[in-house]
């Protein structure tokens, strides 16, 4: 099963990928993750992708679909991927269509965490203070103005995505301000007809099977 979660920075697709990686054995692939690896690597594309993070603008598309393209190729991915932070532009979208569809594979549902704005900068500073508090270190593209540049791009650049993917059916949308727990439920509930044609059966009831 191959998932996207598509929000906002902060709308929580890292926490809810985290936890389907663990129920449903998926690979989590958060290219701002790989992209932050890449820095500390000191690689030629953590080098390229650097000042661009820094002011919380996107890494140009054919960097990010390259890194992709190497990562899902890789036996961790097998089973299927949870795609958090990709894609981003609708040439990113095209390009993941043709790389699954090259591995005799397929997208299964792209689930949209709804958020409002406002809520999403507070969550935000939270994580930055909580960071601090636990004697962590800040994103730098955590910091104020960052966010709001970072939300400006997501509403511009990423948000149309919304509607490529209504347009092919596979757009399924949650309750983002909802408890970490409830969009849980709400996630599964949306992808229950998924797990069920695929076989998959939840912990507490293949013990007694
Ligand atoms: P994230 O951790 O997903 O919030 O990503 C952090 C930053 O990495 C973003 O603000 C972008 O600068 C860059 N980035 C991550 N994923 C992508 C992507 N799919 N396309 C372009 N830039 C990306």
């Amino acid at each position: 099963m191959n998932l996207i979660l598509l929000g906002p920075p902060g709308a929580g697709k890292g926490t809810q990928a985290k936890r389907l990686e663990e129920a449903h054995g998926l690979k989590q692939l958060s290219t701002g993750d790989m992209l932050r690896a890449a820095i500390a690597a000191g690689t030629e594309v953590g080098k390229k992708a650097k000042p661009i993070m820094e002011r919380g603008d996107l890494v140009p598309d054919e960097v990010v679909i390259a890194a992709v393209a190497e990562r899902i190729a890789q036996p961790d991915c097998k089973n299927g991927v949870i795609f958090d932070g990709f894609p981003r532009t609708v040439a990113q979208a095209e390009a993941l269509d043709k790389l699954l569809a090259a591995r005799k594979s397929q997208l299964d549902a792209v689930i949209e965490l709804k958020v409002n704005d406002e809520a999403l900068l507070a969550r935000v500073a939270n994580r930055a203070k909580e960071t601090v508090a636990a004697g962590g270190t800040v994103r730098d593209d955590d910091k104020p103005e960052t966010v709001k540049n970072r939300l400006e791009v997501y509403r511009r650049t990423t948000a149309p995505l919304i509607d490529y993917y209504r347009a092919k059916g596979k757009l399924k949308t949650v309750d983002g301000m909802a408890s970490v727990d409830e969009v849980s439920k709400q996630i599964e509930a949306a992808l229950s007809p998924f797990l069920k044609a695929k076989g998959w059966k939840p912990k507490w009831l293949t013990q007694w099977l």
